[in-house]
């Protein structure tokens, strides 16, 4: 088995809070709760205040619970690790934890480290599961692991992620655990135009582009649909330039053609919902 981890490389690259379009409000409560903390760590041991506990995220995949996790990393010059639960996951007595504290005390190591949990509702006891109890430990590993952390002074964040809140294991909900729970809801018409730019940045795309009338077209798409437009779109150009063998940049009716041939992938979550 590869690692269970991933560990980003330090690259000049990086995400920042800057690469991903709106969310403004998910910023801020992250630049407040978690990282003013961390960079700011003689505030809250003369308030005698612990700083810890998670910040959980969720909403339709694709919208960028991970991205801005990893962008997290970014504005603090830190690692990023990102975990899928279900690849922790073993059947041996007592191996997921052990995979759980390794995942912990290489994030440890290797500090300042942003440590992502994606699909935190496979552990843990929930009502449509019928292997909660079997997941009894590896929750109570979860709750010893978060309780160790001081963000301050370990430097090590946890964000986690869901796209079924309602299933997490309400222990791991507590104050100190994943104790603020935030919507990352399908980008808006402002959110989109940003998207768009970002995506198309750097790439040969006629003058003037209406970017505008392209997030009026993508209701409901996510980050992740939006990124697929640009590359149906982008493929559909190269393979008429390689056709013709003449060169030619991105047009609007190629993105809008490309907006036809696809459709919003957060429409199932939302009928998931109600
Ligand atoms: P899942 O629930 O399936 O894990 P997710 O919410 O974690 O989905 P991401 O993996 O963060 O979704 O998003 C997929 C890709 O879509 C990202 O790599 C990013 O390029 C793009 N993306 C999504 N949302 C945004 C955004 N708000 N700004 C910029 N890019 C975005």
């Amino acid at each position: 088995q590869d690692s269970i981890i991933q560990l980003e490389d330090k690259r000049p690259t990086r995400v920042t809070f800057n690469d991903v379009g709106g969310l403004e409000e998910l910023k801020k409560t992250i630049d407040l709760k978690i990282i003013k903390p961390f960079v700011n760590p003689s505030l809250f041991s003369k308030f005698k205040k612990k700083a810890g506990g998670g910040i959980l995220l969720y909403g339709p995949p694709g919208c960028g619970k991970t991205y801005i996790a990893k962008a997290t990393s970014g504005e603090i010059n830190a690692n990023f690790y990102s975990v899928h639960i279900t690849d922790i996951l073993d059947p041996y007595f007592g191996g997921s934890e052990r995979n759980l504290h390794q995942i912990f005390e290489t994030a440890r190591a290797n500090k300042p480290s942003v440590m992502f949990f994606d699909e935190i509702d496979t552990i843990g006891y929930s009502r449509s599961k019928s292997n909660s109890d079997l997941m009894r430990p590896l929750v109570d590993s979860m709750l010893t692991e978060m309780e160790s952390v001081n963000t301050s002074t370990d430097k090590l964040l946890i964000i986690g992620a869901t796209n079924m809140p309602w299933d997490v294991d309400s222990a791991l909900k507590r104050p100190g655990r994943f104790d603020k729970l935030v919507f990352v809801p399908p980008p808006d018409k402002e959110a989109r135009k940003v998207i768009f730019q970002l995506k198309l940045l750097g790439k040969p795309v006629e003058e003037n582009l209406d970017i505008s009338l392209l997030a009026d077209k993508t209701h409901l798409y996510s980050g992740a649909d939006i990124e697929n437009v640009i590359e149906v779109a982008t493929e559909h150009v190269l393979n008429e330039i390689m056709e013709s063998n003449q060169e030619r940049s991105i047009k609007m009716d190629d993105l809008l053609l490309a907006i036809k041939q696809t459709n919003p992938s957060t429409l199932e979550w939302i009928n998931t919902i109600k």
